[in-house]
């Protein structure tokens, strides 16, 4: 698949790998939509070591 027929990406969940993914695609140029089951934001007590 090249890059002149993806115009559009639908991202299923809004986890930090659809909403990365959302704004890498967005950068070039790829319009994004991100659909998400759940219906609220969640607290995660998470505590990165990257
Ligand atoms: C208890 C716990 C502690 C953690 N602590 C750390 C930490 O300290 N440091 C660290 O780096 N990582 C930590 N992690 C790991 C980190 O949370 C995951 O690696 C990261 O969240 C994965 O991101 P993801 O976007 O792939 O998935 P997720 O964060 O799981 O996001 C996926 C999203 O997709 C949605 N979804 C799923 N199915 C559908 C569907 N059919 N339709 C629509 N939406 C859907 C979900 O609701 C969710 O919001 C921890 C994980 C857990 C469980």
């Amino acid at each position: 698949m090249t890059r002149k027929y993806v115009n559009k990406a639908l991202i299923v969940g809004a986890g930090i790998g659809g909403l990365t993914t959302a704004i890498a695609l967005q950068k070039i140029g790829i319009q994004t939509e991100i659909v998400e089951k759940s219906k609220e934001w969640k607290w995660c007590r998470h505590y990165s070591t990257l």
